[in-house]
Protein backbone atom coordinates (compact mmCIF):
# COMPACT_ATOMS: atom_id res chain seq x y z
CA UNK A 1 0.00 0.00 0.00
CA UNK A 2 1.42 3.60 -0.48
CA UNK A 3 0.23 6.74 1.04
CA UNK A 4 1.26 9.86 1.18
CA UNK A 5 2.95 12.11 3.23
CA UNK A 6 4.66 15.75 3.33
CA UNK A 7 6.92 17.42 5.25
CA UNK A 8 9.08 21.14 3.95
CA UNK A 9 12.40 18.79 4.93
CA UNK A 10 13.34 14.52 5.44
CA UNK A 11 16.08 13.68 6.58
CA UNK A 12 17.57 10.20 6.02
CA UNK A 13 19.33 8.73 9.39
CA UNK A 14 19.46 9.71 12.71
CA UNK A 15 23.15 9.38 13.41
CA UNK A 16 25.40 12.67 14.51
CA UNK A 17 25.11 13.92 10.68
CA UNK A 18 21.16 13.72 10.34
CA UNK A 19 20.80 15.04 14.23
CA UNK A 20 22.55 17.79 13.28
CA UNK A 21 21.15 18.58 9.98
CA UNK A 22 17.35 18.59 11.59
CA UNK A 23 18.75 20.68 14.23
CA UNK A 24 20.49 23.31 12.01
CA UNK A 25 16.75 23.22 10.03
CA UNK A 26 14.24 22.96 13.16
CA UNK A 27 16.35 26.15 14.49
CA UNK A 28 15.59 27.84 11.77
CA UNK A 29 12.10 27.65 11.49
CA UNK A 30 11.80 24.51 8.90
CA UNK A 31 9.40 21.62 9.81
CA UNK A 32 11.43 18.13 9.49
CA UNK A 33 11.11 14.87 9.69
CA UNK A 34 13.78 12.40 10.20
CA UNK A 35 13.19 8.72 9.20
CA UNK A 36 15.51 6.07 10.77
CA UNK A 37 15.93 2.58 9.74
CA UNK A 38 16.35 1.47 13.08
CA UNK A 39 13.76 0.63 15.71
CA UNK A 40 16.17 2.04 18.63
CA UNK A 41 17.77 5.22 18.05
CA UNK A 42 21.91 4.23 18.55
CA UNK A 43 20.84 0.42 19.03
CA UNK A 44 23.59 0.20 15.96
CA UNK A 45 27.30 1.67 18.35
CA UNK A 46 29.84 3.29 16.20
CA UNK A 47 32.71 5.28 17.93
CA UNK A 48 32.38 5.47 21.61
CA UNK A 49 35.47 8.43 22.52
CA UNK A 50 34.81 11.97 21.58
CA UNK A 51 36.84 14.87 22.49
CA UNK A 52 35.21 17.99 23.96
CA UNK A 53 34.62 20.44 21.10
CA UNK A 54 33.24 24.03 22.49
CA UNK A 55 30.81 24.80 19.57
CA UNK A 56 29.51 21.07 19.61
CA UNK A 57 28.31 21.51 23.06
CA UNK A 58 27.12 25.04 23.03
CA UNK A 59 24.78 23.96 20.25
CA UNK A 60 23.81 21.06 22.36
CA UNK A 61 23.71 23.01 25.48
CA UNK A 62 26.33 24.05 27.83
CA UNK A 63 27.42 20.85 29.97
CA UNK A 64 26.04 18.81 27.53
CA UNK A 65 29.77 16.53 26.92
CA UNK A 66 29.90 16.68 30.54
CA UNK A 67 26.67 14.89 30.80
CA UNK A 68 27.69 12.48 28.26
CA UNK A 69 31.18 11.45 29.70
CA UNK A 70 31.49 8.38 31.74
CA UNK A 71 35.43 8.82 31.96
CA UNK A 72 38.51 10.90 30.46
CA UNK A 73 41.02 9.20 28.88
CA UNK A 74 44.25 11.47 28.57
CA UNK A 75 47.01 9.12 27.06
CA UNK A 76 47.61 7.14 24.21
CA UNK A 77 50.42 4.39 23.45
CA UNK A 78 50.84 3.34 20.28
CA UNK A 79 53.05 -0.31 19.35
CA UNK A 80 54.70 -1.00 16.09
CA UNK A 81 54.04 -4.67 14.26
CA UNK A 82 56.97 -6.21 16.41
CA UNK A 83 56.25 -4.35 19.61
CA UNK A 84 59.60 -3.82 19.57
CA UNK A 85 58.95 -0.11 19.32
CA UNK A 86 56.11 2.32 20.76
CA UNK A 87 55.50 5.56 21.63
CA UNK A 88 53.13 7.40 23.99
CA UNK A 89 51.36 10.59 24.20
CA UNK A 90 49.44 12.45 26.52
CA UNK A 91 46.49 13.91 25.06
CA UNK A 92 45.66 17.61 26.09
CA UNK A 93 41.92 17.82 24.88
CA UNK A 94 41.32 14.72 26.34
CA UNK A 95 39.22 11.51 24.75
CA UNK A 96 35.88 11.40 26.64
CA UNK A 97 34.33 7.83 26.59
CA UNK A 98 30.71 7.96 26.33
CA UNK A 99 27.55 5.35 25.92
CA UNK A 100 26.46 5.40 22.23
CA UNK A 101 23.21 4.63 22.43
CA UNK A 102 22.75 7.57 25.42
CA UNK A 103 24.72 9.98 23.19
CA UNK A 104 22.01 9.46 20.23
CA UNK A 105 19.38 9.18 22.79
CA UNK A 106 20.25 12.06 24.50
CA UNK A 107 21.15 14.15 21.10
CA UNK A 108 17.51 13.19 19.64
CA UNK A 109 15.51 14.78 22.69
CA UNK A 110 16.97 17.99 22.43
CA UNK A 111 16.63 17.76 18.19
CA UNK A 112 12.77 16.58 19.00
CA UNK A 113 12.62 19.63 21.50
CA UNK A 114 13.44 22.23 18.87
CA UNK A 115 10.24 20.12 17.06
CA UNK A 116 11.51 17.91 14.43
CA UNK A 117 9.54 14.32 14.46
CA UNK A 118 11.60 11.39 14.38
CA UNK A 119 10.67 8.22 12.50
CA UNK A 120 12.03 5.67 13.85
CA UNK A 121 11.65 1.89 12.04
CA UNK A 122 11.42 3.73 8.65
CA UNK A 123 13.88 2.73 5.92
CA UNK A 124 13.83 4.88 2.87
CA UNK A 125 14.39 2.84 -0.16
CA UNK A 126 14.43 5.26 -3.03
CA UNK A 127 14.22 8.83 -3.88
CA UNK A 128 11.08 10.17 -5.81
CA UNK A 129 12.03 13.17 -8.46
CA UNK A 130 10.34 16.11 -10.30
CA UNK A 131 11.49 18.28 -12.61
CA UNK A 132 14.95 17.20 -12.42
CA UNK A 133 15.29 17.32 -9.01
CA UNK A 134 14.57 15.62 -5.71
CA UNK A 135 11.00 15.82 -4.50
CA UNK A 136 10.70 13.04 -1.42
CA UNK A 137 11.71 9.52 -0.75
CA UNK A 138 10.03 6.35 -0.74
CA UNK A 139 10.44 4.73 2.81
CA UNK A 140 9.20 1.43 4.66
CA UNK A 141 7.71 2.71 7.62
CA UNK A 142 6.88 0.31 10.35
CA UNK A 143 8.06 -2.67 8.36
CA UNK A 144 5.54 -3.05 5.88
CA UNK A 145 3.76 0.24 4.64
CA UNK A 146 5.23 1.85 1.75
CA UNK A 147 5.19 5.65 1.85
CA UNK A 148 6.18 8.56 -0.78
CA UNK A 149 6.99 10.84 1.52
CA UNK A 150 7.23 14.60 -0.36
CA UNK A 151 9.28 17.29 1.20
CA UNK A 152 11.53 20.40 -0.40
CA UNK A 153 14.68 19.08 -0.01
CA UNK A 154 15.98 15.51 1.31
CA UNK A 155 19.17 15.64 3.70
CA UNK A 156 21.02 11.87 3.50
CA UNK A 157 23.15 10.97 6.12
CA UNK A 158 23.07 7.41 6.19
CA UNK A 159 26.63 6.64 7.20
CA UNK A 160 28.29 4.30 4.81
CA UNK A 161 24.93 2.59 3.81
CA UNK A 162 23.48 5.77 2.88
CA UNK A 163 20.59 5.10 0.61
CA UNK A 164 21.94 8.21 -1.85
CA UNK A 165 25.23 6.60 -2.41
CA UNK A 166 23.14 4.15 -3.91
CA UNK A 167 20.89 6.42 -6.13
CA UNK A 168 23.63 7.95 -7.31
CA UNK A 169 25.86 4.98 -8.13
CA UNK A 170 29.05 6.33 -5.85
CA UNK A 171 31.69 4.03 -5.86
CA UNK A 172 31.98 3.81 -1.76
CA UNK A 173 34.86 1.48 -2.47
CA UNK A 174 37.68 4.64 -2.71
CA UNK A 175 36.90 6.01 0.83
CA UNK A 176 35.31 3.07 3.16
CA UNK A 177 37.30 0.88 5.41
CA UNK A 178 36.03 -2.50 7.11
CA UNK A 179 36.28 -1.71 10.42
CA UNK A 180 35.08 -5.34 13.25
CA UNK A 181 34.18 -3.48 16.75
CA UNK A 182 33.64 -5.58 19.89
CA UNK A 183 32.62 -4.73 23.24
CA UNK A 184 34.55 -7.08 26.21
CA UNK A 185 33.42 -7.55 29.65
CA UNK A 186 36.84 -8.66 31.79
CA UNK A 187 39.19 -6.51 30.30
CA UNK A 188 42.04 -6.31 33.19
CA UNK A 189 44.61 -4.29 30.84
CA UNK A 190 45.73 -0.74 31.46
CA UNK A 191 43.03 1.53 32.48
CA UNK A 192 44.48 4.97 31.98
CA UNK A 193 44.94 4.94 28.18
CA UNK A 194 44.11 3.89 24.38
CA UNK A 195 46.03 1.73 23.19
CA UNK A 196 46.83 1.56 19.07
CA UNK A 197 48.71 -2.12 17.37
CA UNK A 198 50.08 -1.68 14.03
CA UNK A 199 49.93 -4.95 12.45
CA UNK A 200 51.42 -5.80 8.69
CA UNK A 201 50.27 -9.15 6.74
CA UNK A 202 49.24 -10.50 3.53
CA UNK A 203 45.82 -8.20 3.24
CA UNK A 204 48.10 -5.21 4.45
CA UNK A 205 47.62 -2.90 7.51
CA UNK A 206 45.73 -3.66 10.09
CA UNK A 207 44.92 -1.34 12.98
CA UNK A 208 43.97 -2.33 16.36
CA UNK A 209 42.77 -0.55 19.32
CA UNK A 210 41.99 -1.05 22.81
CA UNK A 211 39.75 1.76 24.35
CA UNK A 212 39.60 0.96 28.32
CA UNK A 213 35.54 2.50 29.16
CA UNK A 214 33.93 1.88 32.65
CA UNK A 215 34.87 -1.13 35.02
CA UNK A 216 36.30 -4.01 33.09
CA UNK A 217 34.46 -2.93 30.24
CA UNK A 218 36.73 -2.24 26.95
CA UNK A 219 35.97 -1.48 23.55
CA UNK A 220 37.97 -3.17 20.53
CA UNK A 221 38.35 -2.93 17.40
CA UNK A 222 40.17 -4.00 14.43
CA UNK A 223 40.68 -1.35 11.31
CA UNK A 224 41.88 -2.95 7.68
CA UNK A 225 43.56 0.29 6.31
CA UNK A 226 43.33 -0.47 2.70
CA UNK A 227 40.28 0.86 1.20
CA UNK A 228 38.35 -1.12 -0.68
CA UNK A 229 40.40 -4.27 0.80
CA UNK A 230 37.89 -6.48 2.44
CA UNK A 231 40.15 -9.25 3.85
CA UNK A 232 39.63 -8.76 7.78
CA UNK A 233 41.64 -10.72 10.17
CA UNK A 234 39.86 -12.01 13.32
CA UNK A 235 40.21 -11.01 16.81
CA UNK A 236 41.87 -14.21 17.16
CA UNK A 237 44.26 -14.05 14.17
CA UNK A 238 45.50 -10.54 15.35
CA UNK A 239 46.13 -11.51 18.91
CA UNK A 240 47.98 -14.43 17.75
CA UNK A 241 49.81 -12.24 15.85
CA UNK A 242 50.12 -9.56 18.22
CA UNK A 243 50.71 -11.15 21.93
CA UNK A 244 50.49 -8.43 23.50
CA UNK A 245 47.00 -7.25 22.10
CA UNK A 246 45.82 -11.00 22.96
CA UNK A 247 47.30 -11.37 26.41
CA UNK A 248 45.63 -7.81 27.12
CA UNK A 249 42.37 -9.03 26.29
CA UNK A 250 42.54 -12.73 26.96
CA UNK A 251 39.94 -13.73 29.45
CA UNK A 252 36.96 -10.99 28.55
CA UNK A 253 33.91 -11.88 27.22
CA UNK A 254 32.35 -10.14 24.22
CA UNK A 255 28.78 -8.26 25.18
CA UNK A 256 28.16 -6.76 22.00
CA UNK A 257 29.60 -7.09 18.18
CA UNK A 258 29.60 -5.14 15.04
CA UNK A 259 31.02 -5.45 11.22
CA UNK A 260 30.80 -2.70 9.38
CA UNK A 261 32.86 0.09 7.27
CA UNK A 262 34.14 3.80 8.12
CA UNK A 263 35.10 6.48 5.54
CA UNK A 264 38.75 7.44 7.04
CA UNK A 265 39.92 10.87 5.32
CA UNK A 266 38.93 10.35 1.59
CA UNK A 267 36.24 12.82 1.17
CA UNK A 268 33.42 12.65 -1.96
CA UNK A 269 33.10 16.03 -3.23
CA UNK A 270 29.02 15.98 -4.25
CA UNK A 271 27.76 17.72 -1.43
CA UNK A 272 24.47 18.56 -3.73
CA UNK A 273 24.72 15.70 -5.91
CA UNK A 274 20.86 16.45 -7.66
CA UNK A 275 18.75 19.60 -6.73
CA UNK A 276 16.80 19.02 -3.80
CA UNK A 277 19.37 16.15 -2.22
CA UNK A 278 22.12 16.81 0.20
CA UNK A 279 24.54 14.47 1.44
CA UNK A 280 26.32 14.99 4.86
CA UNK A 281 28.50 12.93 7.10
CA UNK A 282 29.94 9.54 7.01
CA UNK A 283 27.90 9.21 3.42
CA UNK A 284 30.56 11.46 2.28
CA UNK A 285 33.50 10.80 4.19
CA UNK A 286 33.34 13.78 6.69
CA UNK A 287 35.18 12.20 9.59
CA UNK A 288 38.47 13.64 10.80
CA UNK A 289 41.12 11.41 10.59
CA UNK A 290 42.08 11.69 14.34
CA UNK A 291 40.98 9.77 16.88
CA UNK A 292 37.78 11.04 18.52
CA UNK A 293 36.84 13.78 16.21
CA UNK A 294 34.34 11.48 13.78
CA UNK A 295 31.24 12.55 15.65
CA UNK A 296 31.97 16.24 16.13
CA UNK A 297 32.83 16.50 12.38
CA UNK A 298 29.93 14.76 11.15
CA UNK A 299 27.63 16.63 13.57
CA UNK A 300 29.09 20.42 12.92
CA UNK A 301 29.02 19.89 9.20
CA UNK A 302 25.37 18.32 9.05
CA UNK A 303 24.29 21.62 11.47
CA UNK A 304 26.12 23.92 9.14
CA UNK A 305 24.28 21.22 6.12
CA UNK A 306 20.78 22.22 8.15
CA UNK A 307 21.59 26.44 8.84
CA UNK A 308 22.50 26.50 5.22
CA UNK A 309 19.81 24.31 3.52
CA UNK A 310 17.10 26.15 5.36
CA UNK A 311 18.20 29.09 3.55
CA UNK A 312 18.18 27.32 0.26
CA UNK A 313 14.47 25.87 1.15
CA UNK A 314 13.20 29.00 2.17
CA UNK A 315 14.81 31.14 -1.24
CA UNK A 316 12.13 29.14 -3.42
CA UNK A 317 12.25 25.73 -5.52
CA UNK A 318 15.87 24.06 -4.94
CA UNK A 319 17.11 24.54 -8.65
CA UNK A 320 20.41 24.38 -9.75
CA UNK A 321 21.33 27.67 -9.48
CA UNK A 322 20.22 27.67 -5.56
CA UNK A 323 22.54 23.52 -5.67
CA UNK A 324 25.11 26.03 -6.51
CA UNK A 325 25.27 29.04 -3.87
CA UNK A 326 24.81 26.20 -1.06
CA UNK A 327 27.41 24.03 -2.11
CA UNK A 328 29.63 27.64 -2.35
CA UNK A 329 28.68 27.69 0.96
CA UNK A 330 28.99 24.43 2.44
CA UNK A 331 32.74 24.79 1.24
CA UNK A 332 33.65 28.25 2.32
CA UNK A 333 32.23 26.96 6.06
CA UNK A 334 34.62 27.01 8.31
CA UNK A 335 33.89 23.18 9.82
CA UNK A 336 34.01 22.02 6.32
CA UNK A 337 37.41 24.07 5.30
CA UNK A 338 38.80 23.29 8.89
CA UNK A 339 37.98 19.78 7.96
CA UNK A 340 40.02 19.52 4.11
CA UNK A 341 42.97 21.25 5.81
CA UNK A 342 43.18 18.78 8.65
CA UNK A 343 42.99 15.61 6.56
CA UNK A 344 44.91 17.10 4.23
CA UNK A 345 48.34 17.59 6.10
CA UNK A 346 47.08 14.66 8.75
CA UNK A 347 45.87 12.13 6.23
CA UNK A 348 48.55 12.89 3.41
CA UNK A 349 51.83 12.85 5.49
CA UNK A 350 50.61 9.46 6.89
CA UNK A 351 50.01 7.87 3.91
CA UNK A 352 52.94 9.07 2.57
CA UNK A 353 54.73 7.46 5.48
CA UNK A 354 52.64 4.26 5.50
CA UNK A 355 52.84 3.83 2.10
CA UNK A 356 56.73 3.52 2.37
CA UNK A 357 55.90 0.66 5.08
CA UNK A 358 55.38 -2.81 3.25
CA UNK A 359 57.12 -5.16 5.76
CA UNK A 360 57.08 -5.57 9.62
CA UNK A 361 60.98 -4.68 9.60
CA UNK A 362 59.98 -1.38 7.70
CA UNK A 363 57.91 -0.16 10.08
CA UNK A 364 60.52 -0.47 12.67
CA UNK A 365 62.88 1.22 10.80
CA UNK A 366 60.62 4.20 9.89
CA UNK A 367 59.38 4.58 13.53
CA UNK A 368 61.14 7.77 14.02
CA UNK A 369 59.17 9.53 11.11
CA UNK A 370 56.16 7.63 12.08
CA UNK A 371 55.82 8.44 15.16
CA UNK A 372 55.95 11.58 14.26
CA UNK A 373 52.58 11.44 13.13
CA UNK A 374 51.03 9.53 15.77
CA UNK A 375 49.43 12.08 17.47
C1 LIG B 1 33.45 1.03 14.78
C2 LIG B 1 33.54 2.51 14.69
C3 LIG B 1 34.25 3.20 15.66
C4 LIG B 1 34.35 4.59 15.58
N1 LIG B 1 35.02 5.26 16.57
C5 LIG B 1 34.90 6.61 16.66
C6 LIG B 1 35.32 7.29 17.82
O1 LIG B 1 35.80 6.68 18.79
N2 LIG B 1 35.15 8.63 17.86
C7 LIG B 1 34.58 9.34 16.83
O2 LIG B 1 34.45 10.56 16.94
N3 LIG B 1 34.19 8.70 15.71
C8 LIG B 1 34.28 7.36 15.61
N4 LIG B 1 33.79 6.70 14.53
C9 LIG B 1 33.22 7.49 13.44
C10 LIG B 1 31.84 8.03 13.81
O3 LIG B 1 31.10 7.09 14.55
C11 LIG B 1 31.13 8.38 12.51
O4 LIG B 1 31.96 9.28 11.79
C12 LIG B 1 29.77 9.02 12.77
O5 LIG B 1 28.92 8.15 13.48
C13 LIG B 1 29.13 9.39 11.43
O6 LIG B 1 27.86 9.91 11.64
P1 LIG B 1 26.76 9.79 10.50
O7 LIG B 1 25.51 10.36 11.08
O8 LIG B 1 27.26 10.31 9.23
O9 LIG B 1 26.56 8.22 10.26
P2 LIG B 1 26.02 7.09 11.24
O10 LIG B 1 26.42 7.36 12.64
O11 LIG B 1 26.40 5.80 10.64
O12 LIG B 1 24.43 7.24 11.17
C14 LIG B 1 23.72 6.90 9.99
C15 LIG B 1 22.28 6.56 10.37
O13 LIG B 1 21.51 6.41 9.19
C16 LIG B 1 20.67 5.28 9.34
N5 LIG B 1 20.33 4.79 7.99
C17 LIG B 1 21.18 4.23 7.07
N6 LIG B 1 20.52 3.91 5.94
C18 LIG B 1 19.22 4.27 6.14
C19 LIG B 1 18.05 4.17 5.33
N7 LIG B 1 18.08 3.65 4.10
N8 LIG B 1 16.87 4.63 5.85
C20 LIG B 1 16.83 5.16 7.11
N9 LIG B 1 17.91 5.26 7.92
C21 LIG B 1 19.09 4.82 7.43
C22 LIG B 1 21.52 4.32 10.15
O14 LIG B 1 20.71 3.34 10.81
C23 LIG B 1 22.19 5.26 11.14
O15 LIG B 1 21.44 5.47 12.31
C24 LIG B 1 33.71 5.29 14.54
C25 LIG B 1 33.00 4.60 13.57
C26 LIG B 1 32.91 3.22 13.63
C27 LIG B 1 32.14 2.47 12.59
Amino acid sequence: MTSSYCAEALVIGAGPAGLGVALGLARSGVDVVVLEQQETLGSARRGETIRFDRDMDSILGKGFFEKQTIRKIRKRTYYSHSEANQVSRVILNPNNIINWQDFISSMAEIVQSAGVRIWTGATVTSFLKENDAVSGVKAMVGGFSQEDLHAKAVFSCGGCDDPASRYIGIDRSKIDMPVYKRIIQGYRGPADRLEYYFHLGTGGLTIGTIFSRAGTEAEIILLNAIRGNDQRLSFYEFSKAHPLFGERIAGGNSSYSLRTRIPMGGMLPDICPVPGLVMAGDALGHVQARGGSGIKTSFMIGYTAGELGARAIRSGSWSKEVSERFVKEMNSSSHMRSLKKHNFIYSKLRMHIFSRITTPEDMDRYWPYLKMVLR
